[in-house]
């Protein structure tokens, strides 16, 4: 496998002291012991390639999905737990002046219809994954930043919305104690245990009839007298289509088309040990709403049902044991200044991961040109609980030959562009950092 970030990346080190894993046991998928062939193979058991795989499953195709390391290894079992809209990172307006009014609307179709989706599936699977928060809420960092939601909540009214607009006089009476100048709440969106949600969905997508596997890498895939060969570290599996589904751990070879054409960054996370009623009052912070500030290098932020505190920010650009120190220290300082009451408070769990950006910075779900029967659905932009869903769930569409019937947005079919530079890509990184915090000033 060609990876363009070090071995420490895809090792245990970023995601040891990851949360999520006190909070549920790991199912006991089985290592592929070869001899397999099935309708369809996905390589990946994220959020994308389980609902991928449930949702064939629950058409009555055969379907196995093949991850390299174990349940919940990847970012959808370490990740914020932040149900919400996004997956791009292109502004409403940026998308409006890129792909036009009408392409917009259906993109932003698409956001919700993957928080609705995600909300179905808990529901109908009856998976119970802690959730909290009416909507999230966006926190001011700026006169600058506060105008333009001031701006926003205008336009929500004239659209007939209520917009719930929240004045920094009014923010400590609403339970937003921080260094906060304002705040807007969106109605859509919901928190979760990201990896009770994870293992809920692998259940659903067995008991539909998947096979689901760990430690089991997909080395090649090769075309074979029309079908596909998938060569794993436990033998080969044919299948008569693909679904790729591996987000920030991709590599430049599987399939050799996405060479040079996704970019994974870090993202880090903290948890504290649960506060009490008296450390929650003098910070001012007693909201269960899900959060965000409004720097574009933004901080997420939301206290979880059992009363701790997650607060999550980007990583760092390199990726050993040294830059994952320097980035879990520079996590907590900024948590530090953004919550001083709480500066004596442990975080009891740090841990960081990989998200993924495209070059037009827009999801891709689609087929795999030139590679008839390959598909792929990647690039959420470190916005994948709902996102990642929801792409799997058109992946299995596409893969069945069927028109999906929720919004499929033509931004997201786009063949993917290369970056520059290739396999050194990633020094493109501190250049977009460094302009991204020029904004924030
Ligand atoms: C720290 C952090 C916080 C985040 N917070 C949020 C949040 O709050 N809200 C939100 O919406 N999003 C968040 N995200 C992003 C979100 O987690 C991802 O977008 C989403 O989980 C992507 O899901 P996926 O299934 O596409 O990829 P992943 O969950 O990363 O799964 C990809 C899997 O592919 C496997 N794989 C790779 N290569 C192979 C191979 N050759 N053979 C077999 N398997 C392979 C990997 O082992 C991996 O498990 C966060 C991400 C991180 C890292």
């Amino acid at each position: 496998m060609k990876r363009i970030f070090p071995p420490y990346t895809y090792g245990p080190g970023p995601r040891a002291g990851c949360w999520w894993d006190d909070t549920i046991a790991a199912p006991d998928w089985p290592v592929y012991g070869g001899g397999t062939d099935v309708d369809v193979a996905i390589v990946g058991g994220g959020f994308t390639g389980l609902s991928a795989a449930y949702h064939l499953a629950t058409t009555g195709a055969s379907v196995a999905v093949l991850e390299a390391q174990s349940p919940g290894w990847g970012a959808s079992g370490r990740n914020g737990g932040f149900c919400c809209l996004g997956g791009a990172k292109l502004s409403p307006a940026s998308m409006k002046r890129t792909y036009g009014s009408s392409d917009t609307a259906v993109y932003q179709a698409a956001e919700s219809a993957a928080i609705d989706l995600v909300a179905e599936l808990l529901d109908r699977l009856d998976i119970d994954a802690d959730i909290h928060s009416k909507g999230e809420t966006e926190l001011a960092h700026s006169p600058r930043a506060m105008a333009a939601l001031r701006k926003e909540a205008e336009a929500m009214s004239l659209a007939g919305e209520t917009p719930d607009l929240i004045e920094k006089a009014d923010l400590d009476q609403a339970g937003f104690g921080g260094p906060f100048l304002g705040a807007l709440t969106r109605p859509e969106g919901f928190g979760l245990n990201p990896r009770k949600y994870l293992f809920g969905l692998s259940n659903a997508a067995q008991t539909a009839g998947a096979e689901v596997y760990q430690q089991t890498e997909v080395q090649r895939i090769a075309r074979r007298d029309g079908r596909f060969a998938l060569e794993t570290s436990f033998g080969q599996l044919t299948a008569s289509k693909v679904v790729v589904a591996t987000n920030g751990y991709s590599s430049e070879d599987l399939p050799k088309w996405l060479a040079g054409r996704y970019l994974p960054a870090q993202s880090t996370v903290l948890v504290t040990r649960p506060l009490t009623d008296d450390e929650l009052a003098a910070q001012g912070w007693t909201s269960d709403q899900m959060a965000f500030d409004t720097r574009n290098l933004l901080h997420y932020f939301r206290l979880m049902p059992d009363r701790r505190f997650l607060f999550g920010m980007r990583g760092g650009l390199m990726s050993s044991p040294s830059a994952e120190h320097a980035a879990r220290k520079r996590t907590r300082a900024d948590f530090d200044k953004m919550f001083p009451a709480w500066r004596a408070v442990p975080s009891t769990h740090t841990w960081s991961g990989m998200v993924c950006l495209a070059r037009n910075r827009v999801p891709f779900v689609g087929p795999v040109p030139e590679q008839p029967g390959v598909f792929a659905g990647l690039a959420f932009h470190g916005n994948g609980v709902a996102m990642g869903s929801y792409s799997g769930r058109l992946l299995a569409d596409l893969a069945m030959e069927a028109i999906p019937d929720l919004p499929y947005p033509s931004q997201m079919r786009q063949p993917m562009a290369r970056f520059p530079l290739g396999r050194a890509r990633r020094v493109i990184m501190p250049a977009l950092y460094g302009a991204l915090k020029l904004g924030d000033l």
